[in-house]
């Protein structure tokens, strides 16, 4: 799996004229070497890889990046790279330039003297997505629908929206997430006319609809899941902004495929909100891609140029947020086909009315 990571890495060189890349992001780290640990460089040729860290991770380097030679550091990581670039005599090198920031950048430059830097991106490398990243992320999606049904459970009016955020965030860690995918959204009443509306210490009254939106990052994967619920019996109102958002859904999904561009899924569903009347009230994308982060590309949104191809992981979330009333949202996580999309997200889109 890394092999074929570092394959298309060379291919990505090539294409800069590159004879190497220093890797410094994170999540890039992760990607290219198996490394999880949370500090540590990749210096990357064709003849070559290696990893450089400090005490601290030289044993999880060895099991984890067994494609690299792994290069212990001490205090001045900067000589370090120096002289692992000197060794493998590389004249031009790439650098990220979504992540390296000003003073990273003189650094390297300083410690690199002679040797060329040049920005590259490699995010668009992770785009589409490999088996283990596919099982990855759909451990990431079943822990959260996991939570979800534990919790629907004990949801009932008294109790605060921190209430249910905390029991979900508990239930995910028992399941074996590592943390939360972003900081849980539970929005309830009015407060779900907020898109992103943190749990807060409100209480959850009769009647109220509750927004939930929430994820569980598994082996540093992520997953990203929208619930809207009520505590209680839906009224007219309720359940007719329900419905649209729910087929807008629908048609969000049925909209993905290989070949469609972002914005042309985002339109489909969109329109759907526009004919029920609601257009200004569906004030953001439809969906995002997930993976190492809970948003990369592609987006599907009126602006996301992104061709979708086989193997994107994208959410489709639309809403409905009515100032003063509230709000719903419904998000699942999808794998882009060649004839559409698979549905990662198992939880019910049907109205839950608790209680
Ligand atoms: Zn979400
Ligand atoms: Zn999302």
């Amino acid at each position: 799996m890394i092999q074929q990571r570092l394959v298309n890495l060379y291919e990505l060189m090539t294409t800069h004229c590159l004879d190497g890349i220093v890797v410094t992001k994170p999540e890039s780290r992760q990607y290219f070497s198996g490394f999880a640990g949370s500090s540590g460089m990749l210096v990357i040729s064709r003849q070559s890889q290696r990893l450089l860290t400090d005490f601290r991770y030289i044993e999880q380097a060895k099991q984890q990046a067994p494609l690299y030679q792994i290069v212990r550091h001490g205090a001045a990581i900067y000589d370090t790279l120096a002289e692992t670039v000197k060794e493998l005599g590389l004249a031009r090198i790439g650098f990220e330039s979504d992540f390296v920031t000003w003073e990273v950048y003189q650094k390297l430059s300083d410690c690199l003297g002679e040797t060329e830097l040049s920005p590259v991106k490699l995010d668009g490398l992770r785009i589409v997505k490999d088996h283990r990243e596919l099982a990855l992320l759909t451990k990431a999606v079943e822990i959260a629908d996991s939570a979800f049904n534990q919790v629907l459970k004990m949801i009932r009016p008294g109790i605060t929206e921190l209430d249910i955020a905390l029991e979900l965030e508990y239930e995910m860690r028992k399941l074996g997430a590592e943390k939360p995918a972003f900081d849980t959204i539970v929005a309830s009443g009015i407060r779900g006319a907020l898109p992103h509306g943190l749990a807060s210490s409100k209480v959850i009254e009769a009647g109220d609809f509750i927004t939930i939106d929430f994820g569980a990052v598994f082996q540093g994967y992520h997953s990203d899941m929208t619930r809207t619920v009520v505590a209680g019996k839906a009224t007219d109102k309720q359940r007719e902004v329900y419905n649209i958002v729910l087929a807008a859904q629908l048609a969000g999904v049925k909209a993905v495929k290989a070949g469609k561009i972002g914005r042309e899924v985002d339109q489909i569903a969109r329109q759907v909100i526009a004919d029920a009347g609601y257009s200004e009230y569906f004030g953001h994308g439809l969906g995002h891609g997930v993976g190492l982060f809970i948003h990369e590309e592609p987006r599907l949104s009126p602006s996301g140029d992104v061709k979708l191809a086989e193997g994107m992981v994208v959410s489709v979330e639309p809403g409905i947020y009515l100032p003063g009333w509230g709000g719903v949202r419904i998000e699942d996580l999808v794998v882009v086909s060649a004839d559409g999309c698979t549905i990662l997200t198992a939880s019910s889109k049907d109205l839950i009315e608790l209680g």
